[in-house]
């Protein structure tokens, strides 16, 4: 019985130790291109498309060339190509 109490304050005491690092409702973590899907960030990041495929991509992440936006230097490549 007092040992599940231990463990208890154990599991307790670490769950205080690491939870200030984890900053509450203050978002400045960096965006994970792709996977999430179209405009389904909802951090407030401008969305542009890719000119080629057609991929959204935060503004960030994109390269930009001649006021064009891709979502990769392949992209980018292949569009310099045609
Ligand atoms: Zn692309």
């Amino acid at each position: 019985m007092f040992r599940l109490l231990l463990w208890a304050g154990l599991g307790y005491f670490i769950y205080r130790m690491f939870s200030p690092r984890r900053p509450a409702g203050h978002s400045q973590s960096r965006v994970q291109p792709g996977r999430g899907g179209p405009g389904s960030t909802g951090v407030g990041e401008k969305m542009v498309k890719c000119s080629v495929c057609g991929l959204y991509v935060p503004e960030s992440e994109a390269e930009s060339a001649n006021g064009r936006f891709f979502c990769s230097p392949e992209c980018r490549k292949q569009r310099r190509r045609k």
